[in-house]
């Protein structure tokens, strides 16, 4: 079979805007206005409102975003700051420039998020923030969350990366925290012909000093009242996301979409556990990654696992595939310092050993959803053939 289904694409999207795309970044080009100006600040209203959120400040980047956003509620050496060790490295990376220590909560098998009713006992009085990822865009579960921060003073910083347009209880991600990041990454759900981020807050002071710290500590050029950084959104940027904004929603219905035929093409393979179907009803998930977990009954040993097979099994049917995240970030050389070891977080070492993501992309057709689902069949009725008969490890349950 020839397919040529790639896990992400975002040439697909590229004819469908081409004009309204090219013509906006012209009209930048022509205008000799790149930095800091009107097209940055609507993006930044238009953003903050998708949020739910007050204010918006543009940076270069995600991973920018959250840097400053933990710098401007003061989070630095001393501190800590507790998240989910199953995530992409910027989370932790934010955390360590600033000094803080990342104190590790295993998350939930079931919705690949930060489990709430495993952060309580990690609290100690140098606790400062908590980031909660909404990872493959799906929210984290916010009120047990946002409990916690109340009665423990602590700061929330959301890292809605993944999840722009996602909704908990009726209410959209990024509208929660004290501050919330985003990454306009080509590859995100909302993506940039670039880099670009921000960081989206109803808090007025912190907006302000967010303002500053991404200009170099300055509000008025060449007074700088602290020590910041030079992380902006140029308006090539700005007039690319503005344009597709336009389009979001209606992809990321697309999204939803398609992975309501994922389930059902998927749904009676043996050997695999799909992505838990949005979980409740009061959540939209906006599908960023559609993951399912490719059962290994051999957990801990070695040689070829489950999901290798699958993995060069849909690669020689021309299907693209990845596995979001290899390698928890506790196991990590990076962080090894931290001194976390292989066992601290079984669920999340479980999951970095079974995730495997689909191609997910608006544009995908129903012919390609078949073929996946066709292929992924195919695959794993003979690797259960073959396998041996190991009685499956339960996760362990928390
Ligand atoms: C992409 C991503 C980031 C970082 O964003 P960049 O724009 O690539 O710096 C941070 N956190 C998560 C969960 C991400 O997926």
């Amino acid at each position: 079979m020839s397919n040529n289904i790639p896990i992400f694409s975002a040439k697909e999207q590229y004819p469908q805007i081409a004009a309204d795309l090219e013509a906006a970044v012209l009209e930048v080009l022509r205008s000799g206005n790149y930095i800091m100006g009107q097209k940055n600040k609507t993006l930044e209203q238009q953003i903050a409102k998708v949020c739910g959120a007050k204010h918006g400040i543009g940076v270069a980047n995600g991973t920018d975003a959250l840097i400053l956003a933990l710098w401007a509620l003061d989070i630095g050496p001393g501190d800590e700051v507790i998240t989910t060790p199953f995530t992409f490295a910027a989370t932790i990376e934010a955390i360590a420039m600033r000094g803080a220590k990342p104190v590790f909560v295993d998350v939930d098998e079931k919705t690949f998020n930060i489990d709430p009713k495993a952060i309580e006992r990690v609290i100690t009085p140098k606790s400062k923030a908590i980031i909660p990822v909404h990872l493959y865009g799906q929210s984290s579960d916010m009120d047990p969350i946002m409990d916690l921060a109340d009665r423990y003073a602590l700061k929330i910083v959301e890292d809605n990366a993944q999840a722009i347009g996602a909704t908990y209880k009726g209410k959209p991600t990024g509208g929660f925290g004290d501050a919330a990041c985003i990454s306009f990454y080509p590859t995100k759900n909302l993506g940039a012909c670039g880099d670009a981020g921000m960081i989206v807050t109803s808090n007025d002071q912190l907006a302000e000093r967010l303002r500053c710290l991404r200009a170099h500590g300055s509000k008025q050029r060449y007074f700088h009242e602290e020590l910041g950084v030079n992380s902006r959104l140029d308006e090539i940027q700005a007039a690319v996301l503005l344009t597709k904004l336009r389009h979001l929603d209606d992809w990321t219905e697309k999204r939803r979409a398609i992975a309501g035929k994922y389930f059902e093409v998927l749904k009676n393979v043996p050997s695999i556990i799909l992505p838990n179907p949005a979980v409740k009803a009061d959540y939209r998930h906006v599908w960023h990654q559609y993951t399912i977990r490719v059962q290994e009954t051999n957990f801990g040993t070695t040689g070829a696992t489950m999901r290798q097979q699958v993995i060069d099994g849909l690669a020689q049917r021309g299907i693209g595939s990845m596995c979001y995240y290899p390698v928890p970030l506790h196991m990590q050389q990076a962080f090894q310092h931290y001194g976390y070891k292989q066992g601290d977080f079984p669920i999340t070492e479980r999951l970095a050993a079974e995730v495997l993501s689909l191609p997910m992309f608006p544009e995908l057709s129903d012919r390609e959803i078949q073929a996946v689902g066709q292929a992924i069949t195919e695959i794993m009725t003979e690797q259960v053939a073959v396998q041996p008969i190991v009685v499956p490890t339960p996760p362990v349950a928390i």
